[in-house]
């Protein structure tokens, strides 16, 4: 079927039917519309999204200073230049995809104000068929070949925040934030911001100038890594009046390839690494009991991603007396602020709690398969894309390691590739399934937390698919290889199965 159908079911609801759902219009559900109509052009598709807009985690978090930590030219997708500073705001990826959007005639295709609640598998006419609630609490539905779930990796909705003791006795305001209050007054207020991430990296310089002063209280340290937020390669490009396009393409390939320079020395000599590190934070810092004390990580470089820090802002902020770093833990919450475990208290009029995301692995949709409720958990995962068990869907969760948005064109590039082929075999439905080879293959953990262990996804290991011990039942966030593995894998190989 490739064009839009109206069904009608047996209690003569209208039922919309699209060749392909994409869920979400997030960086990767707007890049899934883009490369379906480029690549399968006659194929039918609609994009639901929740909120009233594209952007997701753009459009979603409102807090000061939102800005990447990653760098626009690989953050971008691989077919629209990026012509801005390498570290952008929200609003300057939401301008980027909105242009994305308007040049390629998308909206046409996106239902806003559509949240998703059920998806339910059909081996009978295999088909999916998906109810949304719009804008008006009215449930749509629609029924599709294949799902493309673009959900994001956290719930949008609310940000995870740890239960202290006496969090009811403080007198101040606590704010995630997730969902910061647009008119939250922090100027000239003593502000306390738990955790010491990307998201207060960010945070701490753009509000540090308007409050009485900004502690940031941090359990353990993280590495930054400070810079200016310029590329010079493509200054230079741009001066010699090179193409655009070819900007694009040249500052991705140097940024990528300094990247897996850098990531594999990380694993090689983790030391060197780190003094490089410290070194950085150390020319702006300069106070070696500071860099000892507040930001000398125990973990190896990468286990957990980095923060670019343009400019080095956030060190500008405690040079300037304005931010201050403790590293404690938490006793309990007091009417006036923190008390720590080392007995200090810390006195707060605004405690904002930066301590990260409650996963959602499936955007809290309701999935069943042939009538049963899936269990996600029971899956095994092929090339953290594909599950076994359910048919006809992929998923897209991007790179830690690098720009999130490489895997979601990568992975787009193999959706187009996969539908085409299901067409050119004459068949509607397809199931990855462990080949004989595999049967006796390590079922373990989504992630190796040797590799790669934030908080968020360490609380949610138990929600998420199998690894296998092969590299073909893993999601192995190595961007170097799969850049090369995923065109070339064979759609006909044992691990397909096409009905
Ligand atoms: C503050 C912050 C900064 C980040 N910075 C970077 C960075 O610099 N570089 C990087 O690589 N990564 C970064 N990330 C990770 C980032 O989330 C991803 O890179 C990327 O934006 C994810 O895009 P996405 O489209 O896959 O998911 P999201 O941006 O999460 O979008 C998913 C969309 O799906 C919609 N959706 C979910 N469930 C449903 C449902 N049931 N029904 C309908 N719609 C639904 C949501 O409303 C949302 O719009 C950052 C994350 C955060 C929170």
């Amino acid at each position: 079927m490739t064009t839009t159908e109206i069904r009608e079911t047996a209690q003569s609801t209208q039922v919309e039917h699209f060749d392909v759902l994409i869920v979400g219009a997030g960086i990767s559900g707007v890049g899934g519309a883009y490369h379906l109509t480029q690549q399968c052009p006659d194929r039918s598709f609609v994009v639901l999204e929740a909120l009233e807009s594209f952007g997701g985690t753009w459009q979603m978090h409102r807090y000061p200073g939102i800005r990447s930590d990653s760098d626009l030219y690989t953050f971008g997708y691989r077919f629209k230049p990026w012509t801005g500073p390498p570290i952008a705001t929200a609003q300057e990826i939401l301008d980027y995809m909105g242009e994305v959007v308007e040049e390629n005639d998308l909206a046409q295709h996106i239902r806003y104000n559509h949240r998703i609640t059920t998806a339910r598998w059909s081996s009978d006419d295999n088909l999916w068929t998906v109810e949304a609630t719009d804008g008006d609490g009215e449930t749509q539905r629609f029924t599709a070949n294949f799902l493309w779930m673009c959900q994001g990796y956290y719930r949008h909705s609310e940000g995870y925040t740890p239960e202290w003791e006496g969090m009811d006795d403080f007198h101040g305001e606590i704010v995630h934030p997730q969902t910061w209050p647009e008119d939250l007054d922090y100027a000239g207020k003593k502000v306390v911001v738990i955790g010491s991430g990307a998201t207060a990296a960010t945070l701490v310089p753009a509000i540090a100038g308007d409050c009485e002063h900004v502690t940031v209280l941090q359990r353990s340290p993280t590495y930054f890594i400070p810079g200016r937020n310029v590329n010079d390669l493509a200054d230079t490009l741009r001066e010699i009046e090179i193409d655009e396009e070819w900007v694009h393409e040249i500052v991705r390939r140097k940024l990528l390839y300094d990247q897996s320079i850098f990531t594999q020395r990380s694993f090689d000599e983790p030391e060197k690494v780190k003094s490089e590190l410290l070194g950085g934070v150390r020319a702006y810092l300069g106070d070696d009991f500071y860099i000892e004390t507040h930001f000398t990580p125990t973990y190896r470089p990468w286990r957990q991603r980095i923060a670019f820090v343009p400019d080095g802002d956030i060190f500008e902020g405690i040079k300037s007396g304005k931010a201050s770093m403790v590293t404690d833990e938490i006793d309990r919450f007091t009417g006036a602020g923190i008390l720590l475990k080392s007995g200090e208290e810390l006195e707060a009029d605004i405690i904002v709690t930066a301590t990260g995301f409650n996963m959602s692995v499936l955007g809290d949709i309701d999935v069943v398969i042939d009538d049963k409720p899936l269990v996600f958990s029971d899956t095994v995962n092929y090339r953290g894309m594909m599950f076994t068990g359910i048919p006809n869907m992929l998923w897209i969760f991007g790179y830690f390691r690098a720009s999130w948005t490489l895997r979601a064109d990568l992975l787009a590039d193999f959706v187009c590739r996969l539908l085409q082929h299901m067409d050119e075999k004459g068949v509607s439905r397809v199931d990855v399934a462990l080949r004989p080879e595999d049967k006796d293959m390590e079922l373990l953990p989504w992630i190796d937390s040797e590799n790669f262990n934030p908080g968020y996804l360490m609380r949610a290991l138990e929600l998420l698919p199998k690894r296998g011990a092969k590299r073909e039942w893993q999601h192995t966030q190595d961007y170097w290889r799969e850049k090369d593995e995923i065109p070339a894998i064979d759609l006909d190989g044992p691990e397909f199965v096409y009905r």
